[in-house]
């Protein structure tokens, strides 16, 4: 793995969180995206060399909203760049991380992703993304 990519913040409000962080960071999202698979929309902050993604669901059974119902807002996940998301993904599943994604799918800001299960990760999910050439 490369580096942090991004941290994701799961938030009810994307509108109120908008807001709230316009204000902490003293910017405004310069993205925003709907990802149709996961039934999320997505806004991203560029703070310096780091990204910080808000996530908020669009349907009750998104993972999302499902994540909020369980343990409220708050960090949702932590994603790592990785060059070559197949061989990293291979790598893991040798290890014995259980993989959410088997193979890698499209997700936001241009990105092929996968997700680790957190059972295998202390709680902490994560994401590996691959920048689509
Ligand atoms: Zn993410």
């Amino acid at each position: 793995m490369n580096k942090i990519e991004h941290i994701g913040i799961a938030v009810a409000d994307a509108k109120k969180s908008i807001a709230i962080f316009n204000g902490l960071f003293n910017s405004q999202p310069y993205k925003q995206e709907l990802v149709e698979s996961e039934q999320v929309e997505t806004y991203f902050y560029q703070i310096g060399p780091n990204k910080i993604e808000l996530l908020q669901g669009l349907t009750e059974d998104s993972a999302i909203a499902k994540f909020i119902t369980k343990k409220g807002e708050g960090i949702h996940h932590i994603a790592f760049a990785v060059d070559d998301i197949v061989a990293e993904l291979a790598r893991l599943k040798a290890e014995g991380f259980q993989l959410i994604h088997e193979t890698p799918k499209k997700g936001a800001d241009n990105k092929l992703i996968a997700f680790v299960h957190p059972k295998d990760t202390n709680g902490v999910l994560i994401e590996l993304c691959q920048e689509i050439g």
